[in-house]
This record gives structure tokens, C-alpha cells and sequence, in this order.
């Protein structure tokens, strides 16, 4: 059956109850496909089938947007509802890439909220997603170009890591340098900054790891292709400070403040590459990564070869706190339902 959507109630219906669909709507009935993912482009929810983007627009042509990564948990009370993690700091971080990549946002935070609301409703998502919410520079500009800018927000089913069974990683050091504020700022999250992830991510598969770690001009440790980085050195949990070329990672500030709750040592520091092959565990976190484990840092095993207690403890409470089981910590959490 084919949804639709009315953007102003928030409310799905049938197709079938309705005289005449969009056609969209009525291409899907006629080709009998699943019901389509719903994304909200340009001011509309629209199926994903029809949110193109011109060849000719700057975003195609020079990556020229910025990003958000975002996760909604399912709640662990099991009744449906959908939690939306750490919005605010979020939407602060792409106002903040806006200002500095020169763009002017059309919304304010308030509104990205409610449209990022609707488009999860639209979709009658109930379990975990992970949803991209991009402003970008359409028309037929240059790189130079300051408009028009719309928006997309892209949501996907993306179930949580098991904790019982979490994946791990093998690293390498990138024979890559990671961009830095004087050429590429990676405090942006803008497309474009990815083409240095790409580098380095490719070379690590080539070489038959699972990722990458970046270091920086300095030859310090900075973060990972698409997530940051922490160790536990001598027992103290470690990472490379925030001007230290790394995004200002919100998965990695709400795992500072985990830690400290759980009485572990939190240092922000400069870190050698040696470290790495000392650190008794090493894991990368991210919107998308969570915690996850790494294992061995250019073969060399991390610890004992295995996702470490305190890795798994934090990520633990983390995905505890993701889906409102610590009270204290709900107002990081903004209800869809
Ligand atoms: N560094 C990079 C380069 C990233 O792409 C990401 C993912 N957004 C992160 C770090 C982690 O940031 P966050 O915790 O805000 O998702």
C-alpha cells in the first residue's frame, strides 16, 4: 500500500482513501513497489525517488553543502515511541558550518526540529534511524555561489550495534594527513571535507584493514575518516583536543561526560602515534559509529586483542541513555511521537 503524507498535519493516510494521488503516488501504485521512503526536499515531503538535485548545482559540482548526521532511538520502555539525540547541539554545529562556509541558513533550529519531526512521522519509523539532514547550494551556480539554498532530511532504518556482539576494527595509521583549519577546517561538516576521508579509508582497504586514523600537520593523532577517536593510556581515557584537526563531535562530548559519571579519568591532549600501539583500548566514536572497538593498530593488537571493559561499559550506558533509560539525561532527548 502507498502512503501519503500532509506536511501541515503530520498525519499519514492511504492512498486509498483519497481521490487522486500525487504522481508519485500513482507511479509507485502502478509499478507495485514497497511503500517509498518519504524525504523531506525543498520544502516538501516528497518519495525518494523525486528528490533530484541538478547536475549543475554547486552541491553536485563542488560538495558545496553542510551536513548533520542524527540518530533516533527507539525508546527502551518498548511503547513506539522515537528518540531524536542531542537535536540542539546538533543544529548548532550546522549553524556553525553555515557561518563559516558563508551560507545563511533559510531555518531556524526551531524549524529544522519540526521538520525533522515530520519527516520521521511521515515514515511511520518506530525503530532506530539515522537520518541526514543537508543544506545545499542549488541552482546553477559556482563555488562561489552564495544561493539559493534548500534542504533535504533523509531519514534510514539503521538498527543500534549489539552489545553482545560488537564489531571491531582494524586501523592503520593513513600515510594521509588529515585537512586542517588553515586549508579544509574538519570543524565543518561540509561534503567537500570527505574527499580527504576517501583518500585515506581507500588506501586502508586496499592495505586490508577496516579504517583508517588520520594524524595531523604535527604528525599527532587526530581522528578517524567519518568518526573521532579516544584511548585508554595507564587507565585514563584520552583524546586529541578539540584543535587538534577533528570535527567537534557530539558523540564525543556526551562520551566525556559518561565517563566522568562512571568515575573514569577524562584528558584531552595531544597523542602519538605510538600511543596507539601502547593504548590498552582504542575505540571510535560517532553518530553512526557509537563506540565501536578497534583491535589492532597496524597489526599491532590493541590490549589483548579485544573491545576492552571500559569501551564496553561506555557503551553500554550510551546506548542506555540513547533510548531514555537514564532519566537524568532525557533532556538530551526530544520525543517524535
Ligand atoms: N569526525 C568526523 C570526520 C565525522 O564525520 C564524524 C561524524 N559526524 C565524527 C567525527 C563524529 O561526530 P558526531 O559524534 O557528532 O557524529
Amino acid at each position: 500500500m502507498v502512503r501519503s503524507f500532509d506536511l501541515v498535519t503530520g498525519s499519514c493516510g492511504s492512498d486509498e482513501t483519497k481521490s487522486a494521488g500525487t504522481e508519485a503516488q500513482v507511479t509507485h501504485k502502478m509499478e507495485g513497489l514497497m511503500p517509498s521512503r518519504f524525504i523531506w526536499f525543498k520544502g516538501s515531503m516528497v518519495p525518494v525517488e523525486q528528490a533530484n538535485i541538478s547536475v549543475l548545482s554547486p552541491t553536485a559540482q563542488f560538495g558545496l553543502n553542510v551536513f548533520e548526521g542524527i540518530r533516533c532511538y527507539a525508546s527502551g520502555a518498548g511503547d513506539g515511541q522515537l528518540f531524536a539525540f542531542r537535536l540542539n547541539e546538533h543544529f548548532g554545529r550546522l549553524m556553525d558550518s553555515c557561518k563559516l562556509l558563508g551560507m545563511s541558513s533559510p531555518y531556524k533550529t526551531s524549524e529544522l526540529k519540526d521538520h525533522l519531526i515530520l519527516t520521521i512521522r511521515a515514515n511511520e519509523y518506530h525503530e532506530d534511524v539515522s537520518i541526514r539532514l543537508t543544506l545545499f547550494v542549488d541552482g546553477e551556480g559556482s563555488w562561489s555561489s552564495e544561493g539559493p539554498i534548500e534542504m533535504f532530511i533523509a531519514p534510514l532504518k539503521k538498527p543500534r550495534i549489539n552489545v553482545d556482539a560488537p564489531p571491531t576494527l582494524s586501523a592503520c595509521i593513513s600515510t594521509w594527513e588529515r585537512i586542517n583549519d588553515n586549508c579544509f577546517p574538519p570543524r565543518i561538516k561540509t561534503g567537500a571535507n570527505y574527499i580527504n576521508s576517501r583518500y585515506a579509508h581507500l588506501e586502508a582497504k586496499r592495505d586490508g584493514y577496516d579504517c583508517p586514523v588520520f594524524l595531523g600537520r604535527n604528525g599527532k593523532v587526530t581522528e578517524g575518516a567519518g568518526a573521532c577517536l579516544f584511548m585508554v593510556r595507564r587507565g585514563v581515557l584520552t583524546t586529541p583536543s578539540l584543535t587538534s584537526s577533528i570535527l567537534e563531535s557530539i558523540t564525543r562530548s556526551t562520551v566525556m561526560t559518561l565517563a566522568s559519571e562512571l568515575g573514569v579519568q577524562v584528558v584531552e591532549r595531544e597523542v602519538d602515534r605510538t600511543e596507539l600501539h601502547l593504548a590498552e583500548e582504542l575505540f571510535l566514536c560517532g553518530t553512526a559509529a557509537e563506540l565501536t572497538p578497534i583491535t589492532s593498530v597496524d597489526r599491532v593488537p590493541v590490549g589483548c586483542g579485544r573491545p576492552g571493559p571500559m569501551t564496553m561499559s561506555l557503551l553500554r550506558k550510551y546506548l542506555e541513555v540513547v533510548s531514555n533509560q537514564v532519566a537524568r539525561y532525557s533532556n538530551w532527548l526530544v520525543p517524535i511521537y
